[in-house]
């Protein structure tokens, strides 16, 4: 068998996948791409976060082409959750580091930003080959050094690398090989049932593009508006039960839906799609877990291949193609000789850690608002002190980060923050609030968009952006262009 030989073996052409293989290329690198599927193929995670938009699609050089796309601009969140009965919004526009022409995101398709992703990525040199599953790595000693896959003809094939990429997302195997085992959540530990439907209400403009998510006794729903008529909707439920569910899915969604007054009414004059990519009702379960490793020598995981949190407040996209940026810059450091591979993924380690752990903490505080006695989905949300080590193992690189108090439990934030949400809530509906700032202003929420908003200045304002200091004590800093890491010295 011929092995061929590449710098860098992507498993995965999804978002996390495209944007490592792109961003890696794009420094002169020779990278393949080995997708399973043959592109436009269905994924689910529709509502995009304003870093991916504005950061990283515009370091891929895609901006124009994502912008001239017709996607429905989403200005932010709109909420029937918590105590209020009413429906509250709140719009990226009022953090700072978001303001002005980067203050939105887009409601995609996925089938169609996946794929803009993947065309780039061929358009940057990176050579993509789709229907082609990856079955495994190739090991010398310690090292992960190249990959077997199987080509479309059904050939078994071989490649050598310096670097194997998972990003295979949640479904594939290949994660394993990193070492360590996969944690999964049991705050988390939820399910989703969810289909498309045509002519669903819009909210009223200008926030007819936002994400409406509306909490409901048994769980919580997602409304996401895909154009001026298509429309992903989406329960969110408990794990026990999956038995009703799996049994008739048509059934269950009806009932879900009959449950949840708000989306009733939106869906009053709507009819479910129940033809093509469209028109299966789709269930996904145990998607929140982290891996214990995110790399080995030779090997690195990104996107949900290494981690998932859950549907609430659209981090997947966000962490998948955060984690790609963090994998490239280390890779490309590496490849370049500038640094070692220790040092160079460990600072990906932490840095990706510490974001899946922000935004852990944040959903959990974002959950607690809702606790309800009795509903048993909303209980089990309430934080006890048994799942705060359970949470407290989850967030472990930033525990206490988010309150300040490093002497705090996790039960003690998430109860400080929920709080403190609750109350931004009820000050902007009193109409004394200065729009939804307070919340916004909250330390867990500046934590979960510190990163985020980095990733958009640099990707703005390029080597005229503010250096930034090192996230950890004696870490290292960003290059100019954004694409590489570098040593900090302190001037
Ligand atoms: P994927 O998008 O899964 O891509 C992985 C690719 O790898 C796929 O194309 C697959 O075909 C390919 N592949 C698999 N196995 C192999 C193999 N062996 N060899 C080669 N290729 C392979 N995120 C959001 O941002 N917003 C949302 O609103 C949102 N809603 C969600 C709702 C639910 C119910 C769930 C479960 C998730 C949601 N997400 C959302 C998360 C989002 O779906 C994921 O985080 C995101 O798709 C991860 O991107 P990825 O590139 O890591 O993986």
């Amino acid at each position: 068998m011929t092995v061929e030989d590449f710098d860098v073996v992507v498993a995965g052409g999804g978002p996390g996948g495209s944007t490592v293989a792109t961003l890696v290329a794009m420094q002169g690198h020779r990278v393949l791409l080995l997708e399973k599927e043959v592109f436009p193929r269905y994924q689910i995670g529709e509502s995009l976060l304003p870093a991916t938009v504005h950061g990283v699609c515009r370091m891929l050089g895609i901006s124009d082409e994502l912008a001239a796309a017709g996607f429905p601009i989403k200005r932010g969140g709109t909420f029937r959750w918590g105590a209020r009965p009413e429906p509250w919004t709140f719009h990226f526009g009022i953090s700072a580091k978001m303001a002005g022409s980067t203050s939105h995101a887009y409601q995609v398709e996925r089938a169609v930003f996946d794929d803009m992703l993947l065309k780039n990525a061929k358009r940057k040199g990176v050579v993509v080959r789709e229907g082609c599953s990856v079955n495994d790595v190739v090991e010398d000693g310690e090292r992960v050094v190249g990959a077997r896959y199987t080509d479309p003809d059904g050939n078994e094939r071989e490649v050598s690398a310096r670097f194997v990429i998972d990003a295979s997302g949640n479904k594939s195997r290949l994660y394993t090989k990193v070492g360590g085992s996969r944690n999964y959540s049991e705050f988390f530990r939820s399910l989703a049932l969810f289909g498309y439907f045509e002519g669903g209400k819009r909210l009223p403009a200008p926030v007819s593009g936002n994400i409406l998510s509306v909490a409901f006794d048994n769980g919580w729903f997602w409304y996401i508006p895909l154009s001026d008529t298509l429309t992903s909707v989406g329960a969110v439920v408990r794990r026990e039960d999956a038995d009703r569910i799996q049994g008739d899915r048509e059934k269950a969604l009806d009932s879900l839906i009959a449950e949840c007054p708000m989306i009733s009414d939106y869906l009053s004059n709507a009819t479910r799609v129940t033809t093509g990519r469209y028109g299966e009702l789709r269930v996904r379960k145990d998607y929140s877990y982290q891996q214990e490793s995110y790399w080995r020598p030779g090997m690195v995981l990104v996107g949900d291949a290494a981690c998932f949190v859950d549907p609430v407040f659209s981090s997947g996209v966000h962490l998948a193609t955060y984690s790609a940026l963090l994998a490239a810059r280390s890779i490309n450091s590496v490849l370049d000789g500038d640094l070692d591979e220790k040092t160079a993924l460990n600072e990906f380690e932490s840095r990706y850690r510490r974001e899946y752990g922000v935004f852990y903490e944040f959903l959990v505080s974002f959950y607690q608002m809702n606790v309800n006695e009795e509903s048993y989905f909303w209980q089990a949300k309430k934080v006890t002190q048994n799942q705060s080590t359970d949470i407290e193992s989850f967030v472990e690189l930033i525990g206490g980060v988010s309150s300040g108090e490093t002497a705090l439990t996790a039960a003690d934030r998430i109860a400080a923050n929920s709080a403190e949400f609750a109350a931004a809530v009820d000050k902007m509906a009193a109409g004394d609030g200065d729009d939804m700032v307070p919340m916004f202003k909250s330390t867990v929420v500046q934590q979960a968009m510190q990163e985020a908003g980095q990733v958009q200045m640099k990707a703005l304002l390029g080597d005229d952006a503010e250096p930034e200091p090192p996230l950890f004590p004696g870490g290292l800093v960003t290059s100019a262009d954004g694409m590489k890491w570098l040593p900090h010295h302190p001037v």
